[in-house]
């Protein structure tokens, strides 16, 4: 019996890819962004189902991601969303993967390595993160002609995609109108435009014209299905989480009231208290500040409060009153039991946090199980 573990459901995921798809014009694929071990649902078996099902783009942040992915047998475009030293110019032409071209200099360096690589162009419409900026039309051009770069896609990111105020719209339309004067000129110039992308999860719900004429979209964590229900956005695809967090009652113990529970007695008992000590800490991704009643899990069912600090490997939930409570019953952090459900949304609010960052800190130590069929 697994201490702790990551459940992955296979029919959501593959549920998602349809629905993501169903909302794409003609032409353009979905690029499943797959960087941090898939968000924390695991790289390979995510893009093992993925690549079954046809999705043939892929984003990872980092060379080694790629690299893990080809050793797994990913076919298709794999695209590194993030800085690679350019010494390793011979990897990215081995494994055939596309490399970000992140600023000029960059593309320069890269060139200078004398291995022909594929690379995407970043352009910086207004995120002021990576790219050659949009007024730069000498430089993109540049990158075009030089020896050793096939530059097959050219893109941007959106900096306020989830934001639907009228400020928030005219950036996102700003960014875009940079992106598209940018290729107008390069047009003039009679230079072939490569394949587009402008697009994350939030810049497709919620500017679902941008698609039109992208040969992709860069999805995350709409493909996991972590988008909050209530979330106000353009379109509202049918997506489903993939990811359950779980965990078992290990131990009960009855705690006195006015004894404390756990460091610093955070939890001090204001009854006598039953208590379930549960296996999974922030070693395994539970975020510490769910500690002192900011988070609750599900047992039988029924929420229960965590109890004082979550530990690095365990922590204790204050289980009074839920008399059927069992050592050996399934805990879980993230996902559904019966009617309820702890959303991955709903536990990263709770610590402070959003479902990109809880999800992609977790499975450093979790086993992943699929399961095909919930
Ligand atoms: C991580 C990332 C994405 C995916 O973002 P989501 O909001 O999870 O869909 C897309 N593009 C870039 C450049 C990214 O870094």
């Amino acid at each position: 019996m697994e201490r702790s573990w990551i459940e992955i459901s296979a029919r959501n995921l593959r549920h998602n890819v349809e629905a993501l798809r169903a909302i794409l014009p003609p032409g353009c694929e979905l690029m499943a962004v797959v960087k941090a071990q898939a968000y924390g649902h695991g790289a390979s078996g995510v893009s093992r189902l993925l690549s079954q099902i046809g999705v043939r783009a892929f984003a990872v942040a980092t060379i080694d991601e790629g690299i893990a992915l080809r050793k797994e047998g990913i076919c298709g475009a794999i695209l590194i969303l993030g800085y690679t030293d350019v010494c390793r110019a011979g990897d990215l032409q081995a494994y055939d993967l596309i490399q970000t071209v992140i600023d000029f200099p960059y593309a320069k360096a890269l060139n200078g390595q004398k291995i022909a690589v594929k690379v995407h162009i970043k352009i910086d419409t207004g995120m002021h993160r990576l790219g050659i900026p949009a007024s730069d039309m000498r430089a993109v051009e540049e990158g075009f002609s030089m020896q050793y770069l096939n530059v097959c896609g050219l893109y941007t990111h959106l900096s306020c995609a989830e934001n639907r105020q009228a400020e928030g719209i005219a950036f996102t339309k700003k960014q875009a109108d940079r992106f598209y004067d940018l290729l107008g000129g390069l047009r003039e110039r009679g230079i072939t435009i490569p394949k587009l992308h402008i697009q994350s999860s939030f810049g497709l719900l919620n500017f679902p014209q941008l698609a039109h004429g992208c040969a992709y979209v860069r999805v995350g964590i709409a493909l996991y299905g972590a988008v909050a229900s209530n979330a106000d956005t353009v379109l509202k695809p049918d997506l489903r989480p993939v990811l359950s967090l779980k965990s078992r009652v290990v131990l009960i113990r009855t705690v006195a009231k006015g004894e404390g529970v756990g460091y610093d007695r955070q939890f001090v008992a204001g009854r006598d208290s039953r208590i379930a000590v549960i296996p999974i800490g922030y070693g395994d991704g539970v975020p510490r500040s769910l500690s002192g009643g900011n988070g609750r899990v599900l047992i039988r069912q029924k929420t229960a409060p965590i109890a004082g600090r979550v530990c690095m490997d365990q922590m204790m939930v204050d289980i009074t009153g839920m008399e059927d409570v069992a050592v050996g019953d399934v805990v879980t952090l993230i996902g559904a039991q019966g009617e309820n459900a702890l959303s991955a949304t709903d536990v990263a609010q709770a610590a402070g946090s959003i479902a990109n960052e809880l999800l992609c800190r977790m499975g450093a130590r979790l086993p992943i199980v699929i399961k095909e069929t919930i």
